[in-house]
């Protein structure tokens, strides 16, 4: 059976250690590439996204922005100018991150870490991508007689959230126009709101942590490209009922203005966003009162590193990702301001893990199925699905996490 034999080693190779010695300078060269991607990946896929991309779509006709008339034609050109200099932001972080962060003495395998989980997004957009286009097919058929202008919507991926998400805000009935300034608070409010409760709910429910949100908690150096804003299925889990409440809320209550401005807004805040995973610039934007006064208005930046952090009782701490000013950590109490110190990143009590982007990507996904086949009580199955994170079934087995560091913490942790 050689093909599975192969198949099984690329599945479990682990990446630690390459890099190291005589290649490093090799290694070095290609680093810089996905920096370079990045950059066409999210002028492609990035700012226009969800909720972005529903708002630009939602934008029809005559658009007010700061008291001059735009039509369509022009909202896309501005629109394309903030994905242009977005796209050049993400490559310019990205490669000044990865020039220091692979110098950084006290890296372990750096190489290694950064390829793993980089590749672990393009198992992930794969994965996605047969998703959306499945679901893309079935929208549509669904909607093949409506004449409406976001057609391309429905046919992949993000386009098919943006896409259903217009047709819902084109089909609700506009009761109130409400004016400007109240309607994009709503817009950030309920964006914030649904980010944080679904953000919450990643870090609560065993299942969802381990199918869609694990995977962005693992890599132990923060690099933009290597925790990006990609995460398993993150976009159907996240992007698609937020902006299903979106679209219905903007539909419900509209106003002229919202687009426009929701669309600087998510340009600024997705500029704010490439400092959020980023060891290199953690300690400049703690110091700097305008880098840290913008990324705590949009939530972004250290007040997001800080979420990363290994410590256990650091786990449920700053979800909200959008602000304004962490309010929702605030509101409900999760809120921890940043450190001068940055606080070390990665899983919860810093366990070893397999460095391959299938098991980064699937690892949780075969442990629900190992544990659903080897526990047969019904009760425990419910458990495994429906358990919060701190269940273990009496048969399981992690094909991630390869064991704890034996440290005063974790022995703590272990008699808890
Ligand atoms: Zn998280
Ligand atoms: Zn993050």
């Amino acid at each position: 059976m050689k093909p599975f034999r192969y198949l099984s080693n690329v599945w479990n190779y682990d990446f630690r250690g390459v890099g190291e010695g005589a290649n490093a300078r090799y290694w070095m060269a290609i680093g810089v590439v996905p920096c370079l991607l990045s950059g066409i990946l999210v002028a492609i896929a990035g700012p226009l996204d969800g909720p972005a991309n529903l708002l630009l779509g939602a934008a029809r006709g005559e658009v007010e922005l700061f008291g001059h008339s735009f039509n369509e034609g022009q909202l896309h050109i501005l629109a394309y100018l903030g994905v242009a200099f977005f796209a050049s932001l993400m490559i310019g972080v990205s490669l000044h991150a990865f020039f220091v962060l692979a110098k950084r003495p006290g890296r372990e395998s750096w190489h290694g870490m950064y390829w793993a989980n980089y590749l672990t997004h393009y198992v992930d957009f794969l994965m996605t991508a047969v998703v959306f286009l499945f679901a893309g097919t079935i929208l549509r058929f669904i909607f093949a007689s409506d004449q409406s202008r976001y057609e391309q919507g429905e046919g992949f991926f993000n386009g098919a959230v943006g896409g259903a998400g217009s047709r819902i805000d084109h089909a609700m009935p506009r009761l109130y126009e409400i004016p400007f300034p109240f309607s994009v608070l709503m817009t950030v409010g309920v964006l914030g709101l649904s980010y944080y409760l679904m953000h919450r709910l990643f870090h609560t429910s065993r299942l969802f942590w381990l199918l869609a949100h694990r995977a962005h908690h693992v890599p132990t150096v923060l690099h933009p490209v290597n925790v990006g804003p990609v995460a398993i299925f993150g976009f159907l889990f996240a992007a698609l009922p937020q902006t299903l409440v979106i679209a219905s809320l903007s539909g419900l209550f509209p106003s002229p203005m919202t687009a426009t401005v929701s669309l600087v807004y998510f340009t600024l805040h997705g500029a704010s966003d490439v400092l959020s995973h980023n060891s290199a610039t953690y300690a400049m934007v703690y110091r700097s009162r305008i880098l840290r006064g913008t990324t705590h208005f949009f939530s972004t930046g250290v007040y997001h590193y800080m979420h990363h952090s290994s410590k256990p009782d650091e786990q449920m701490v700053n979800l909200d990702a959008y602000g304004p000013f962490m309010i929702w950590d605030r509101l409900f109490g999760t809120y921890r301001p940043p450190t001068e110190t940055p606080p070390v990143v990665g899983l919860s009590n810093s366990p070893e893990v397999r460095l391959n982007p299938f098991l980064i990507a699937f690892g949780g996904f075969q442990q629900i199925v190992y544990e659903l086949r080897m526990n047969r009580s019904m009760a425990t199955r419910a458990k495994i699905l429906f358990g919060s994170v701190g269940y273990k079934p009496p048969i399981s087995y992690d094909y991630l996490i390869v064991g704890y560091a034996e440290t005063p913490e974790n022995a703590q942790a272990e008699e808890d």
